[in-house]
């Protein structure tokens, strides 16, 4: 039987791509060989690698200004990778502190660059994402950084600040939820493995022109023109995720596109967020109504013991993943996009239940 995988990520994926890939696997379409044994100069990887680009541009809406690509190292490299590319001397980029993830960006834009924080959600224990005018931008500044969904606090911007200057944005944990808007952004990159793809892979969708005189200094892996010249096979590409992402992306088509995916998403989350609100406090959420996460909902019990009992009796009705993450505690169930809403609908009537039974 299949595990309900509320898990952070890596996600779940569409059961027919994981089998469609198992039947490929061995012998990919009698080339006697898997993809995985293959060339990466082959024309058969090639259209594999051009197709799952082709399908993301088409899907996603990306207009030609931005250029699609592939790199190693998960959202993580791009949190140095970003400013190093886009900071030209004499100019700072500025970070909304939203949570754990933004943190990250923006200790290591600080140790490559002139880096500053333009809001900060830390004084409110990261419950909130800022209004679109709340966010203080500096002269001079390059762009500013914001995270999209924080995946540990369970917050969503709602909308995207008014800075007057570009955005780069980390969409990892949301991606491809809802449409981006693509003029305000220079740079948008995230891991795959959150809503779209095994890991292995992060894709960075970067503004044509958007690089810095500057980033001609930098190695080669961590400049981004050299993955645009190469069409991100300048070197050996993750080929295995670059070709099930193709599938993901192939099915998210299929089923309505974006615009689908992103009412799935919602009516998912809706659905948990009820019965944490009609649940008299028996379970309580901490964000701030707007900010809630559409693909992370975050709750507490009354006690930790109370938790651990619950989490337990999730485990024992399949539902894997719902551990908080270590550095906040509580519970967690997280909806990326293979996520059928039987498994929402089974967890909400078992979080009803167990509130029945458990109320004092
Ligand atoms: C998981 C996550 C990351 C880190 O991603 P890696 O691909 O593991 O480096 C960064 N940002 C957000 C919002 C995440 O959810």
């Amino acid at each position: 039987m299949r595990a309900h995988n509320f898990g952070a990520g890596p996600c779940t994926l569409p059961l027919h791509v994981l089998e469609e890939t198992r039947d490929e696997l061995v012998d990919f379409r009698g080339a006697g060989m898997s993809l995985l044994e293959m060339s990466h100069r082959s024309d058969t990887y090639d259209e594999v690698h051009q197709g799952t680009i082709d399908t993301l541009r088409r899907v996603a809406a990306v207009p030609d200004q931005l250029h699609i690509l592939f790199i190693q190292g998960g959202a993580s490299l791009q949190f140095g990778m970003v400013p190093m590319n886009l900071l030209d001397t004499g100019m700072q980029a500025g970070y909304l502190l939203t949570g754990s993830w933004a943190k990250g960006a923006f200790e290591d834009a600080d140790l490559v660059g002139d880096a500053y924080v333009a809001w900060d959600g830390s004084v409110g224990g990261f419950t909130a994402m800022p209004g679109e005018d709340e966010v203080e931008v500096r002269p001079n500044t390059r762009y500013v950084h914001v995270t999209t969904n924080e995946t540990i606090g369970g917050i969503r911007l709602p909308a995207l600040p008014n800075v007057g200057v570009p955005l780069a944005a980390d969409m990892s944990s949301d991606y491809l939820t809802r449409p981006i808007d693509w003029d305000r952004f220079d740079v948008v990159y995230g891991g795959v493995q959150k809503n779209l793809a095994p890991a292995g892979l992060s894709v960075v969708f970067l503004r044509d022109g958007a690089v810095s005189e500057t980033a001609r200094q930098l190695p080669r892996y961590l400049r981004y023109e050299w993955h645009v010249t190469g069409n991100s096979l300048a070197n050996t590409p993750p080929m295995f995720p670059i070709w099930v992402m193709g599938k993901v992306l192939a099915d998210i088509e299929a089923t309505g596109g974006i615009e689908a995916l992103e009412d799935r998403t919602r009516a998912k989350a809706e659905r948990l967020y009820r019965v944490i609100d009609e649940s008299d406090g028996f379970y309580r959420n901490p964000v701030e109504q707007r900010s809630r996460s559409h693909t992370n909902v975050v709750f507490r019990l009354d006690s930790p013991e109370l938790e651990a009992e619950f989490l337990e009796e999730t485990l024992r009705n399949n539902m894997i993943g719902m551990k908080g993450h270590r550095s906040v505690g509580g519970l967690r169930a997280s909806l990326y996009a293979a996520l059928e809403l039987e498994s929402v609908v089974a967890l909400a009537e078992l979080m009803e239940d167990f509130a029945v039974r458990h109320r004092s």
